[in-house]
């Protein structure tokens, strides 16, 4: 008897022991679940969190105590990059291209139609109207293989919540079913709602509003006093607990239709920001923000809940500056200050983006990270945090892997140059606004106009305004960005509009230099 207990006394600790390993190595084996949080046309400024030095009065107008939370708990991005408008945006998230590469270089909606507005003195290039498409040879579209496709290929559960406009009406890329996500909620070739309201159908109430704004797919909430960014939340935690059923790892693409037009007040939060100094669009526009916030609460409180917080990476990001030039209050380009412009600019206002990463036990609680990146680096960068490495896509990834800078390893931007190509007319004037390409490498970035063949140069870390523009002054730098700009331009056969004018394909940048 005494031998089997003293056996027994050994036995349990170790039979402990092993149970112990055997489910931290489970665990371990774990893939993270992903949640990329992506709202629309929301500007640097448009938050309480500030992503400038110091806290501006654009800082203080906005209420997002959510986004406050997940800094708190995260790494805050002081230059993140989209590009200028919504389709080439989320053609390179879903691509890992670059817009000069993968050609949706404005944003798309109606079958084999571009949605530029006529030019006084360009022909604007034949680009891929029709968006992406994972089907081969669809005409006047990229075909690439989707990001939400490989993470569904690797035991993902992918759900598409939102705004998705990836592909024009009746092309395969419009239904995000095509483009490797289990579940669609609320997608189609729309980029905007008809309506915010739930009473008006979404925009799908009979003789009131015209198609195809309409969100598709939200019937449940026909009638109801519901505003659009609460029935997405609701929807997408519907389709979170079905992956928790499934038992699998989930990437969920929260693509909010906010914070873009029509600006409609959330009544939840409208009386906020009612006061005598604010236009009451301004208010209407806070209260939208404010919405979006609560939605990224709710999906914060919902990982709590269900006790997969620390298994789950955030990932918050913008797909263009905050709209400025047109329907908005008081003075145009001033949305994004201290940015100049916004929205379908090629300054820093079209352009840089809140954004933020929680990535638990790795990324250090309220860190910051002041290295630039580009929309593009989302791709590779979402794969490898779902620990895929043998990544196999039909197209060339311009993407980079932001990854050590979420580890703080010694990896710096600094040397990397980045290329925005935008040859259309977006519609509005303003500053930056126009056909044009851009290089940004280190502190400096140049912009070349292509409708006059003019440059801006900038040093955006001492002149984050861009109000002054240095080509004249810095020729060397002139010369040497405008040589890189051009061979990149060459190299990945960029499109350039033809000059009314003379018929002749506008110029490379370093030819005009050349020239003059
Ligand atoms: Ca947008």
């Amino acid at each position: 008897m005494k031998q089997i207990k003293v056996s027994l006394n050994f036995l349990l600790p170790l039979f402990l022991l092993i149970f112990l390993f055997s489910s931290c190595t489970h665990k371990k084996s774990n893939k993270p679940n992903i949640i990329l949080f992506f709202v629309d046309d929301m500007g640097w400024q448009d938050t309480s969190v500030p992503f400038y030095k110091d806290k501006t009065t654009l800082n203080r107008l906005y209420k997002t105590p959510s986004m406050e939370k997940l800094a708190a708990e995260g790494m805050k991005f002081t230059q993140a990059y989209s590009s200028s408008v919504c389709s080439p945006t989320r053609i390179s998230l879903m691509t890992g291209m670059n817009a000069a590469r993968h050609r949706v270089t404005n944003w798309t909606l109606h079958e084999n139609k571009s949605s530029d507005q006529a030019s006084d003195t360009l022909i604007l290039p034949d680009w891929n109207v029709n968006g992406m498409s994972s089907i081969p040879d669809v005409e006047k579209t990229v075909y690439a293989t989707p990001l939400a496709q490989i993470l569904h290929d690797n035991g993902y559960f992918t759900i598409h919540c939102g705004k998705a406009h990836l592909g024009a009406i009746n092309t395969p890329g419009a239904d995000p079913l095509n483009l490797g996500f289990n579940i669609n909620i609320a997608g189609h070739a729309a980029g905007a709602p008809g309506s915010y309201y739930g009473e008006k159908y979404f925009g799908n109430k009979e003789n009131e509003y015209n198609q195809p704004w309409g969100v598709p797919g939200l019937e449940e909430y026909y009638g109801k006093d519901i505003y659009l960014s609460e029935a997405l939340t609701l929807e997408a935690i519907k389709a979170l607990d079905s992956s928790i059923v499934l038992n699998k790892p989930f990437f969920l693409y929260m693509a909010h239709y906010a914070v873009h037009t029509p600006i409609q007040e959330d009544p939840r939060f409208f009386s906020n920001y009612l006061s005598d100094s604010l236009p009451v669009i301004e208010a209407k526009y806070a209260s939208m923000v404010e919405s979006m916030d609560k939605s990224l609460g709710d999906l914060m409180n919902y990982l709590d809940e269900k006790g997969i917080v620390d298994n789950t990476i955030i990932l918050f990001m913008s797909d263009n500056g905050g709209l400025s030039a047109v329907a908005r209050g008081g003075q145009p380009h001033t949305h994004n200050l201290p940015l100049s412009s916004g929205k379908g600019s090629a300054h820093e206002g079209g352009i840089r983006e809140p954004m933020i990463v929680k990535w638990p036990n790795i990324v250090k609680e309220g860190s910051v990270c002041n290295e630039y990146l580009i929309i593009e680096d989302f791709f590779p960068t979402i794969l490898e945090l779902a620990e895929i490495s043998d990544l196999k896509s039909v197209q060339h990834i311009d993407g980079i892997s932001f990854v050590p800078f979420l580890k703080e390893t010694s990896f710096s931007s600094k040397n990397r140059p980045l290329f925005w190509h935008f040859p259309n007319n977006w519609g509005p004037t303003g500053p930056g606004i126009g056909a044009s390409s851009t290089i940004r490498k280190g502190d400096w970035k140049l912009i070349y106009y292509h409708s006059n063949q003019s440059f801006e140069l900038f040093n955006v870390e001492s002149d984050i305004s861009e109000s002054i523009n240095l080509q004249f002054q810095e020729p060397d730098k002139l010369i040497v960005m405008a040589k890189e700009l051009s061979d990149y331009l060459r190299d990945v056969d960029a499109q350039m509009p033809v000059m009314k004018i003379s018929g002749s394909q506008v110029p490379y940048p370093d030819e005009i230099l050349i020239l003059k």
